[in-house]
Parts: C-alpha cells; sequence; structure tokens
C-alpha cells in the first residue's frame, strides 16, 4: 500500500488530534490553478467556508486570488489575511443587516443576491450611506449536481439564489435605484462534484440567462460559475490533485464569454481538502464478534462529515507496516454516527498507532466543535514543525 509521507517521528511529540497540512501540495495546487487560467479572463474567489485557518488563508492570497465569502466575520478574516476587498464576493441567504454594512463599509467587489428582500434591504442600507452596492444575482439554474442532497444546491424550490420568474421584478427593481448596480450574474450548484456534465449543463443554462439579460438590455461584466468541483477521496496518494485542467477546459468550451466579460469561479474543497489531514492516535483496539474496531482519540467534533453526510475518507496507520487488517475506525463521541470508516484496510494497528485521516483540509477543522466539553483541534504546518 502505498501511503501519505508524514513526519511521524516529530508527530510523536504532538498531542493528538491535530491537523497537518502540507503547505507544500497547497503550493501545487495553486501552481496549478494559477497555470490554468493564465492568458483568459478567469478569477478565482477562494471559498473561505471550506477553511478559514489564517495561515492558509494567507497563502492564498499570495497567489493574487479573491475570497468567496459566506458572512461578515469571513470577510473580515480575508480582509485580515491579506485578501483585497476589491476581490470580495459575498454569498449567502441571510445576509444580516451588520453583515450588509461590513460588505458595504469595506467596498467589496460584491454581492451575491439570493432574494428579493435582501436585494431591497441592501438598496436601504447602500442608500443610507450614499454608496452603491454591485450585486451580481445569484439564480437557480435547476440543474442536477448528482452529489450528496446535502450538498445539493441548484435545485428549484432549494433555499438559495432567485429563481428565473423572479428576475424580471429584480431587474425592475434595480433600475429603479440609484444605489445598485447589476454587475455580473452568480450560480453555485453543489459540492464535491465529479462528474462533469453537471457543470456543462450549467454553461448551457448561464448562456441561456446571459442572453435573456440581453434583450432586457443588461449587459452583464462577469459571470460567476460558484464552486464544487471534487476531488479524489478514495486515492489520496495518487490522485493528489482535482482535475483542474479538465474543469477549466470544459468551461472554455461551454460559455464563450463576451468582450469585456470575465469569468469568475468560487473553488473552495479543491484547493484545501487534500492538503489537510486529521492525525489521531489509536485509544484502543476492541474485538467484536465479526469485527474489529480501532477506537481513536478523534471523533466527529474534529471532522464530521462522514457522520453528516456519509463522506468517505481514506484512512491510513503511519506507525505500522504489519499486514493489512479490516477495521471500523470510529471516535469517542457518545453519538452512534460518530465512525469515520467502516472496514478500512490499514496496517494492523496497536494502542498508541498514529492514524492519518486523509483529505480532510476542507470542511474538516472549521467545522470542529465542542461537543462533549472537547478542546478545539490545533493546527501544524509541514514547514513548521
Ligand atoms: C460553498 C460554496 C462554494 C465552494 O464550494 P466547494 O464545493 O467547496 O468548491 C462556492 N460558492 C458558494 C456560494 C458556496 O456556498
Amino acid at each position: 500500500m502505498i501511503k501519505g509521507q508524514f513526519p511521524a517521528s516529530k508527530f510523536n511529540s504532538l498531542e493528538t488530534p491535530f491537523y497537518y497540512y502540507d503547505i507544500d501540495l497547497l503550493r501545487k495546487t495553486l501552481d496549478t490553478i494559477k497555470t490554468e487560467i493564465r492568458n483568459k479572463d478567469y478569477h478565482i474567489h477562494y471559498a473561505v467556508k471550506a477553511n478559514a485557518n489564517p495561515r492558509l488563508l494567507k497563502e492564498i492570497a499570495a497567489y493574487g486570488f479573491g475570497a468567496d465569502c459566506v458572512s461578515g466575520n469571513e470577510i473580515l478574516r480575508a480582509i485580515d489575511c491579506g485578501f483585497p476587498a476589491s476581490k470580495i464576493a459575498f454569498a449567502g441567504v441571510g445576509k444580516t443587516d451588520r453583515e450588509i454594512e461590513i460588505g458595504l463599509d469595506n467596498d467589496i467587489f460584491c454581492f451575491n443576491v439570493e432574494s428579493l428582500p435582501e436585494m431591497q434591504a441592501i438598496e436601504a442600507l447602500a442608500a443610507k450611506k450614499s454608496k452603491t452596492a454591485r450585486i451580481a444575482l445569484r439564480i437557480n439554474p435547476n440543474v442536477d449536481a448528482h452529489t450528496h442532497k446535502y450538498i445539493t444546491t441548484g435545485l428549484n424550490e432549494n433555499k438559495f439564489g432567485l429563481n428565473e420568474a423572479d428576475l424580471p421584478q429584480a431587474l425592475e427593481l434595480i433600475a429603479r435605484s440609484a444605489h445598485l448596480e447589476i454587475i455580473g450574474m452568480h450560480f453555485h450548484i453543489g459540492s464535491q462534484i465529479t462528474d462533469l456534465s453537471a457543470f456543462e449543463n450549467l454553461c448551457v443554462k448561464a448562456f441561456e440567462l446571459r442572453n435573456w439579460f440581453h434583450s432586457q438590455g443588461v449587459k452583464l461584466q462577469h459571470i460567476n460559475v460558484g464552486g464544487g468541483l471534487g476531488i479524489n477521496y478514495q486515492h489520496p496518494n495518487h490522485c493528489p490533485t482535482a482535475d483542474f485542467e479538465s474543469y477549466f477546459r470544459l468551461f472554455g468550451k461551454y460559455l464563450k464569454t463576451e468582450e469585456g466579460q470575465s469569468l469568475h469561479f468560487e473553488l473552495g474543497r479543491s484547493v484545501v481538502a487534500p492538503c489537510g489531514s486529521l492525525i489521531t492516535r489509536t485509544t484502543y483496539v476492541k474485538e467484536g464478534i465479526s469485527k474489529k474496531f480501532l477506537i481513536v482519540d478523534a471523533g466527529m467534533t474534529e471532522l464530521i462529515r462522514p457522520a453528516l453526510y456519509q463522506a468517505f475518507h481514506h484512512i491510513e496507520n503511519i506507525s505500522s507496516d504489519k499486514e493489512l487488517t479490516a477495521y471500523d475506525v470510529v471516535g469517542p463521541i457518545c453519538e452512534s454516527s460518530d465512525v469515520f470508516a467502516k472496514d478500512m484496510k490499514l496496517n494492523e494497528a496497536q494502542r498508541g498507532d498514529l492514524i492519518a485521516i486523509r483529505s480532510a483540509g476542507a470542511y474538516g477543522e472549521v467545522m470542529a466543535s465542542q461537543y462533549n466539553c472537547r478542546e478545539l483541534p490545533k493546527a501544524y504546518f509541514s514547514d513548521q514543525i
């Protein structure tokens, strides 16, 4: 079995569980993205919600990328970590007045508007500050992302975005206001999308809608196609980066932009998931009736994805080269869903062995909780330990 490269001897002195980030892999990923979009009018807004660790944000900001934020505090964190406000897009169905004001006060790039009442609130607050808010309409394209139902966001009657039927009224409101400027349209159809044909369908829809805006006399400066590109959770060692080449090629082929129109992407998971691992220690090996349980000191409090949406993470025993043995890898939390994997083949384990739960850089540390009075996990970086 090929395993990841971990400095296991250095880990021995550290208290577990903790997140370990491979900075070289993060930079390699960022380099790949940068190479794929060179010479194109393509812009990346990293989706901060995937991982808001300041060190990672600083690395990503240093590549010149923008940020996609879904709360006022994410905007403040992003600015703090070096993202220019002029490259920050702000999405979310429930932006509060305070959060809208943070966006206005910092002159962010764009509010991605998800409902008519939200548009009215932004207009009123912008008017009060004598400002003009740049907005993009988040439209529900009714495209099925073929991913888990909890991370599908682009179907009708989903809480996100405007429906097409709302668009004429939205344009009327904008036309009547001196404080709203429409600069784009926005989509986000879901996450962990590996069947790229979903993006093809999105392109077709975006193209149609772009023409509709044209027919209404509205020329859009940008089209934001959101994020969602998936990674290979099964084989982190063979496929350490997402298929950015096919992804960007697809948009080049199916979504031809007009002169002066740019394409924006909000990648989250595909940027940070591969570089993070949750490192945990074996507390007990428990013999069940027909299976073995590997009880580790990390739980759903540090990484909730398996419990929340049956997500798969590859797991390795980095302290052992012994024979492969099947284990159910479970945490200590008092919930039956606190299971990282069933029937995972690991090198035979004993109490104290270090276990790496791979591809945990996205929606991992950032979702940690203190349930059971646990401490939030620490993070270490490959170039600092
Ligand atoms: C979550 C989210 C993203 C990022 O999605 P990934 O699947 O992590 O790439 C992008 N845009 C919006 C609006 C989001 O809510």
